[in-house]
């Protein structure tokens, strides 16, 4: 009799050869970027709450609020009986505030991305998928069945090439706005206008721009000012916006087609309303609080001057991302364990996250942290590169 359990013990144990088995620090608080973890006080770089929002006393008492009036579960899928008042006011309010008629909410960015890829394009259909795409565009990809073409990372002309050739009935490309590992943005004026002449869709998920870029944090989009009938715009509400969810907007035969048709929205309990209400106070504080997108852009220029001596390449990035590159898989995770050791957590991030070789620190900054916050970074990380 063999041992059923063997196979995955071999493969842990490849894992963990690879430097790659990954742990779960457990957080016992949180005050700002200051962290309760595993018992120690650190200091976090690590967090995509960008603006600081996850314990903003107008999300928390807005999410109080919405418990009270609407419980903590919304008992069945938004299509049966999960769609409540506070459901359809904060898709409104997202519509409105990022400029296109219509918006649909979904649980969270990797539920939508699933979603909506397979909703708009099918076998027979092309999709034109950039390579540093996050994995859940990818898994989107592969579920929509249509022929899949990545083009290399922000290449336009090869994206022209691609989209000149193909003769599928229906052709989409899907590109981050803001790129998850590497903080860079990407070209998404010259990518319209391809898709505009190759009659083409593009959707961008800007998980890391929406709160963060553009006119009142309204997001890439805006941010570069392109807006067109082809553009199908998704962002997530877990990050600059502090709480839970994502969303789609776009023209509203495309919402509603979406709305149809997306399996990840028809077959998944709605969230709760009381994330709702937490994030229509979001999009308000978001708007009205501007300083916390100042202070962060003024905590990104200290930074980046801070670590241009370092021996690792810092990649130009204008967004709350600052990759430190380092290579190695076990060279990363020392850097990553010697910070820890000074009380700071900068995740290292490794393959399959990153190609391989691509090893790095992937320093997050938020709103919540201080000028000094930075300043310790900055010496601990010179301290560690020796
Ligand atoms: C985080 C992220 C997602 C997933 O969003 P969740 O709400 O965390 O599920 C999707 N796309 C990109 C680019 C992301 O960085």
């Amino acid at each position: 009799m063999t041992d059923p359990l063997a196979e995955f013990d071999t493969a842990l144990n490849a894992l963990a050869r690879d430097h790659l088995i990954r742990r779960r620090p457990v957080v016992e608080s949180v005050d700002g970027a200051h962290l309760r973890v595993d018992g120690e006080a650190v200091l976090a770089f690590c967090t995509n709450d960008y603006l600081g929002l996850s314990r903003h006393p107008a999300l928390v008492d807005a999410a109080t609020r919405g418990a009270a009036l609407y419980g903590v579960g919304a008992g069945a899928s938004p299509l049966v009986s999960g769609h409540s008042a506070a459901h359809e006011a904060l898709e409104a309010e997202l519509a409105a505030f990022v400029g296109m008629p219509r918006a649909l909410f979904f649980g969270s960015g990797y539920v939508a991305n699933v979603g909506l890829v397979p909703a708009l394009v099918g076998r027979g259909d092309a999709v034109f998928s950039d390579a540093l795409n996050h994995a859940c565009l990818i898994d989107g990809v592969r579920l929509s069945r249509a022929d899949a073409h990545v083009y290399p990372h922000n290449d336009v002309e090869t994206l022209a090439t691609l989209l000149a050739a193909s003769t599928a009935r229906r052709k989409l490309v899907v590109t981050d706005a803001v790129f998850s590992m590497d903080g860079d943005i990407a070209p998404i004026a010259e990518i319209l206008r391809l898709c505009e002449r190759h009659d083409a869709w593009l959707m961008v998920d800007d998980a890391h721009g929406f709160g963060v870029l553009g006119p009142d944090g309204r997001g890439t989009a805006a941010h570069l000012g392109v807006r067109s009938p082809r553009l199908v715009y998704m962002a997530t509400l877990g990050k600059a916006a502090g709480s839970a969810g994502a969303f789609v907007a776009g023209p509203a035969p495309v919402v509603e087609w979406l709305m149809q048709r997306a399996r990840s929205y028809i077959f998944a309990t709605a969230t709760p309303a009381m994330v709702a209400e937490a994030l229509r106070a979001a999009v308000r504080v978001i708007r009205d609080e501007g300083w916390r997108r100042d202070h962060l852009a003024r905590l990104i220029a200290h930074l980046r001057a801070g670590t241009a001596a370092l021996p690792w390449d810092h990649p130009p990035s204008t967004t709350a991302i600052q990759p430190l590159l380092i290579g190695g898989n076990a060279e990363a995770l020392a850097a990553m364990q010697a910070l820890r050791a000074r009380g700071l957590w900068v995740p290292a991030i490794r393959p399959p996250t990153v190609p391989d070789g691509t090893a790095r620190l992937r320093v997050s900054l938020s709103a919540a942290h201080s000028e000094a916050d930075v300043a310790r970074l900055v010496a601990a990380l010179h301290d560690v590169a020796g």
